[in-house]
């Protein structure tokens, strides 16, 4: 069972990883009260977390085609926190659209989902003018929103500074270290992939991604394209950047492959012909953590406390598992669905 002095300010909270779980797990215990110190071993880029090559998007709809209820539940209390703490977010939906020859799969995506208007070439092109003549046919989910990985991250860790908290970049920390140095305080393990020396069931999917250029294009939300094989997507990142993703691949190396690019390429030509012109900037993967259920997990063991296995969630699901980890520990409360306590 948790030990937590009357005090918060007793209760050093210590988190290890500054990426997308422990940024938020760092900014609700802050605001919350506690002396709160967010270690992270990348410099302030963050280019050694995932969630510099995430996509952002905010989709608890359309990611229930593969994902579990829970992941909706917990998605949907997210959004609200993204509101309430980034009012700025954009909430401006996602559209789905696919080629003739992949309608049975967007049949398919339109029955395992809710939270869709279906829409006509007008209606399309209504939302997005630059794909005038383009599709026959969309699925729009309007409560969808998106954030860009590499603006939110910065903004979260200066909400942290704000909010009373220390964040320390090139600070690779260890767990025991830190119990050691503080019995009474808590260790949060927000480490993603590098917290396998403790939880060895946790596995790397890789995601690739590329970053193009293009003023030929404008689209303000993002775009996912029937594939047979992956979510392919296109996510308007502002100055005429795209984001090109995601392939999820059962594999640890790192960079892209030429079929990855291939078919990201592809998949941006189908959207727009216009896409072939665009300059490429940048070629990127990540690791995704995922538990053998891919589900997200909070294990509480002490005053150590773990969360992981975000897997291709993180965005949707870091502020709901932080406000979680925030409820154990100042009333005990317990979410069966993700929560190992020992
Ligand atoms: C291509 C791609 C697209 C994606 N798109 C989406 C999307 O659209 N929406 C969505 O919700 N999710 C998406 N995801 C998934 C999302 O990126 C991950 O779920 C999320 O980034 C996991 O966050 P994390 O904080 O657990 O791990 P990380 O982001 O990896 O953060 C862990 C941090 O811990 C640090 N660290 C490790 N060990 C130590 C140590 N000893 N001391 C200090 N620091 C340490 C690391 O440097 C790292 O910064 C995508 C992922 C990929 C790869």
């Amino acid at each position: 069972m948790l030990k937590v002095s009357k005090s918060r300010g007793d209760s050093p909270v210590s988190i290890i990883g500054a990426g997308i779980a422990g940024a938020w797990q760092a900014l609700l215990f802050a605001q919350a009260g506690y002396t709160v110190t967010l270690y992270e071993r990348s410099d302030a880029g963050m280019t050694l977390s995932t969630s510099h090559w995430a996509g952002g998007m905010l989709a608890p709809w359309c990611e229930a085609e593969t994902s579990e209820p829970v992941i909706g539940r917990l998605g949907l209390r997210s959004l609200d926190l993204w509101r309430e703490h980034f009012p700025n977010t954009p909430f401006n939906g996602s559209l789905v659209v696919a080629h003739a020859r992949d309608r049975a799969d967007f049949e398919r995506f339109a029955k395992l989902t809710t939270g869709h208007v279906r829409l006509d070439a007008q209606g399309v092109r209504d939302l997005e003018p630059s794909l005038e003549g383009r599709f026959r046919d969309g699925l729009f989910y309007a409560g969808e929103g998106h954030v860009d990985p590499r603006r939110v991250l910065p903004e979260l860790h200066q909400r942290i500074a704000a909010a009373g908290g220390t964040v320390k970049f090139s600070s690779d920390a260890e767990a025991d270290d830190l119990e050691d140095q503080s019995p009474e305080g808590i260790v949060i393990d927000c480490r993603g992939l590098s917290a396998r020396d403790q939880q060895p069931e946790l596995r790397g999917v890789k995601g690739e991604m590329i970053l193009v250029e293009t003023a030929e294009i404008e689209l303000s939300r993002p775009l996912r394209l029937m594939h047979p094989r992956w979510p392919l997507y296109v996510i308007p990142r502002g100055d005429g950047k795209f984001m090109l993703g995601a392939t999820s691949i059962e594999a640890e190396d790192t960079g892209v492959s030429v079929r990855s690019a291939l078919e990201l390429l592809g998949a941006a030509y189908a959207v727009h012909p216009a896409f072939a012109e665009a300059r490429i900037l940048e070629f990127g993967s990540g690791l995704r953590p995922a538990y053998p259920d891919n589900l997200p997990r909070i294990t509480v063991e002490k005053n150590r406390i773990a969360v992981n296995g975000l897997y291709r969630h993180g965005f949707l699901l870091a502020p709901a598992l932080a406000e979680l980890t925030l409820a154990h520990v100042e009333r005990g409360a317990i979410d069966n669905e993700v929560m190992r306590c020992a």
